[in-house]
């Protein structure tokens, strides 16, 4: 059973590093921003409401993330655990999330705050040449990052649920010392 929040700024290698840990513990890896992405191209109602926001750098509105979590934390292949990249972004999405987890019964185990220094970020999202990874929106998804989600360190460090991990390491060094968190 592995139960999973990943937090860290957006560049820090949450997508890279839930997905190895999701082939070693064989749970799903649960990114809003992939899902978000998959709506975009399939031109559904969400994504269609979706993608101005994100080719802004700016969150999308809680209410459609919102519905689409629950849902999804309600799928059968969650029984054994997920791991979530890309939620909670706020204060309100953590609230959610953690009366969501009380109700359905599945305690979060950890929250992993992959730590990265502003710089590395910059040179990793250019290197990546995401649709929404150019030079200005990358510096506004960093600013909403700092006001909007970063908070969130204190608030599950009150909780005593926070582990942070290096992330100015290599794939493989920052994979390591993740494997080593979850054995404990
Ligand atoms: P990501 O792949 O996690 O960097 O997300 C890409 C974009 O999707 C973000 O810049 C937001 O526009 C949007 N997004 C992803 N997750 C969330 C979320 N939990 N709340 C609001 N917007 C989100």
């Amino acid at each position: 059973m592995t139960r999973l929040i990943f937090l860290g700024p957006p560049g820090a290698g949450k997508g890279t590093q839930a997905k190895m840990l999701s082939d070693d513990c064989g749970v799903p890896h649960i990114s809003t921003g992939d899902i978000l992405r998959s709506a975009v191209v399939a031109g559904s109602d969400l994504g269609n409401q979706a993608e101005g926001y994100m080719n802004a750098g700016e969150l999308v509105p809680d209410q459609l993330i919102l519905d689409l979590i629950q849902e999804r934390l309600n799928q059968a292949d969650t029984e054994t655990g997920w791991i979530l990249d890309g939620f909670p972004r706020n204060l309100p999405q953590a609230e959610f999330l953690t009366h969501l987890l009380d109700q359905i019964s599945q305690p979060a185990d950890f929250v992993i705050n992959l730590d990265v220094e502003d710089e590395i970020i910059v040179a990793r999202l250019l290197n990546r040449g995401r649709q929404d990874d150019e030079e200005k929106v990358i510096r506004n998804r960093l600013q909403v990052y700092r006001q909007q989600t970063e908070p969130l360190i204190e608030f599950y460090r009150a909780r005593q649920q926070l582990v942070s991990v290096d992330g100015n390491q290599t794939m493989e060094a920052v994979h390591g010392s993740l494997q080593r968190v979850i054995i404990g």
